[in-house]
């Protein structure tokens, strides 16, 4: 699994940082969390052709995570995008989408969904949730949640005399099986390897879902608009702090955070930094094109 932030500026983009955009790649799917203004060109330097794309999930209807879907969509039109390109958000994402797609006179296929909290993508490897956060507007974080396997153990199995076979398949699905009379418990057979989670908690100010979304992460990506000498402000203008973000990480067994969407005010992030790591001790400021793998 491989995160690729794009944009990492929080209202306007600043020499150094575009407006929020993060692509996710795992296995054959790109998605990408909010299109910020630019992102398009933001995936030409950072060498990501954009017809990979297979979804775009936008957490909240604000002009800096959005403004980047027009010029995506009409670059996807202009290097005849073949798939269907689902795009989920909020109420609302149905009309910016027709209105952006006239421009392209409707020739890409896309698919919008409407999202409320729950369960938004469920596919065989991974699924997606979403959770209300408390911002200005209606505004999502995510759960990216890839599915449990289960590693056969060859060697336990030879005692059965049972070596590769189609019926391994039921084991791998979690079931106990019987082989020429014998009963294999799925528990024995297999080793239960725990799926990863990526969380996500965009715009909002500090609320009890921040930490229902952070649980037990293996990386929390969290927006830390501010320091915590701007708290008011913070609370005022429905924000996290670098401090709030950190103790969200803390509190909900959190492995890794990255803060992004940061304020113009904080030119290389170092306060931002400095605030987190006294709470929470992996952290990491996001910058424009790292990478991360998971
Ligand atoms: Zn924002
Ligand atoms: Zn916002």
């Amino acid at each position: 699994m491989k995160i690729q932030f794009l944009g990492t500026s929080a209202m306007q983009p600043t020499k150094e940082r575009n407006l929020s955009s993060i692509l996710l790649n795992y296995d054959s799917e790109n998605i990408l969390f909010d299109c910020g203004e630019g992102v398009q060109r933001q995936m030409k330097i950072a060498k990501i052709k954009p017809t990979r794309l297979t979804r775009v999930i936008i957490s909240h209807l604000h002009p800096d995570h959005t403004i980047g879907l027009p010029g995506l969509l009409y670059n996807l039109y202009a290097n005849e995008y073949k798939k269907t390109l689902h795009i989920y958000g909020p109420k609302g994402i149905r009309e910016i989408v027709r209105f952006f797609i006239g421009f392209v006179g409707k020739k890409i296929k896309y698919e919008i969904h409407e999202i409320i909290s729950g369960t938004i993508i469920k596919e065989k490897k991974f699924s997606v949730k979403a959770i209300k956060l408390d911002h200005d507007i209606e505004c999502y974080g995510f759960e990216f949640i890839e599915s449990d396997k289960r590693k056969i153990n060859l060697n336990y199995l030879k005692k059965f005399g049972l070596k590769q076979n189609p019926i391994l398949k039921r084991l791998q699905e979690g079931k106990s099986i019987t082989w020429k009379g014998n009963k294999i418990e799925v528990d024995k057979a297999t080793k239960l390897i725990k799926g990863k989670k990526i969380a996500f908690i965009w715009d909002t100010k500090l609320c009890n879902n921040c930490r229902k979304i952070a649980k037990d992460a293996d990386l929390l990506i969290s927006e830390s608009t501010f320091i915590d000498n701007l708290k008011q402000k913070a609370s005022k203008y429905k924000h996290l702090t670098a401090k709030q973000a950190a103790e969200i990480a803390k509190k909900s067994n959190v492995k890794k955070l990255i803060l992004t969407h940061i304020s113009s005010r904080y030119k290389d992030g170092k306060e931002i930094l400095k605030e987190a790591k006294n709470i929470f001790k992996n952290t990491k400021v996001a910058k424009d094109f790292m990478e991360v793998e998971i």
